[in-house]
């Protein structure tokens, strides 16, 4: 199984980062994905994607951060681009629920981060939050410059939105959220097929039930891959095959990786 979005330079999870990730071998858990969300988390996720053969690594400022973000920012997304466990940039977008950066930042500095994706030949994660309708206008603003592909992690639109999205070719990851009692996403996800959903936890945030409000770790994919299988009504091996199947197809670095390593045995 695979862990598409996590934050395993985090606080609550770095000091333990050996732990996890021995435990992801015994548990099935194939690859994880660690985002970026500034200058720190930048460095500290490609240092950890050298460290350990199962870590990848994007590059990006989160909206949260976007009044961070300046030429030092953009010189070390170019120079960090061309690693080859650099999949993606992310998490970039807009957040208008905490508000952290002004809004007319976090859409301009959205906007510039999906033109330096494209220069870099990188697909896009995106963190939309309370903003679906901005973020809309901005991707189509930019629509020449979306030639990788686009993923809203921890996607919260509507059932009608990701349809209209899934149309243009764009993914969706999936975490804790759909676990939650009374978050209604079957119907978000039955609006789309199977085929454009991805596995994330979002580590520490977002713990799935039955471990709501604790510290999320990668070990918790499987009720995530569980509650898809669940929805589509699918076991959960055709799930697991198929979103691993979603994942290689949209970060093609990574299938690229995977590709040399098992030419070299
Ligand atoms: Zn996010
Ligand atoms: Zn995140």
């Amino acid at each position: 199984m695979i862990d598409s979005h996590l934050h395993l330079d985090d606080p609550k999870l770095r000091d333990n980062a050996d732990k996890i990730i021995a435990d992801c071998k015994q548990g099935n858990i194939e690859f994880v994905i660690n985002n970026s969300c500034d200058f720190a988390s930048m460095t500290a996720g490609v240092a950890l994607a050298d460290k350990y053969d199962c870590v990848f690594a994007t590059i990006g400022i989160h909206p949260h951060d976007s009044k961070n973000f300046d030429e030092t920012f953009v010189q070390a997304m170019r120079r960090y681009a061309p690693h080859p466990k650099v999949v993606a940039v992310g998490e970039i977008g807009l957040d208008y629920y905490y508000d952290l950066s002004d809004r007319q930042t976090q859409r301009d500095v959205f906007a510039q981060q999906i033109e330096i994706a494209d220069q870099l030949g990188l697909p896009l994660t995106l963190h939309i939050r309370d903003a679906y309708k901005d973020a809309w206008d901005i991707l189509r603003a930019q629509k020449r410059h979306l030639n990788n592909g686009v993923l809203w992690h921890c996607y919260s639109g509507s059932a009608e939105f990701a349809r209209q999205m899934a149309k243009e070719g764009h993914y969706f990851a999936f975490g804790g959220a759909i676990t939650f009692k009374n978050a209604h996403k079957e119907d978000v996800l039955q609006a789309i097929t199977i085929e454009r959903v991805l596995s994330e936890t979002d580590s520490p945030y977002m713990a799935p039930e039955p471990k709501r409000g604790s510290i999320n770790t990668p070990l918790n994919i499987p009720l995530i891959v569980e509650k898809i299988a669940n929805i589509y009504g699918i076991s959960v091996e055709k799930a697991e095959e198929q979103i691993r199947q979603n994942t290689l197809n949209y970060f093609v670095k990574i299938r690229q990786y995977l590709d040399k390593k098992a030419d070299m045995g």
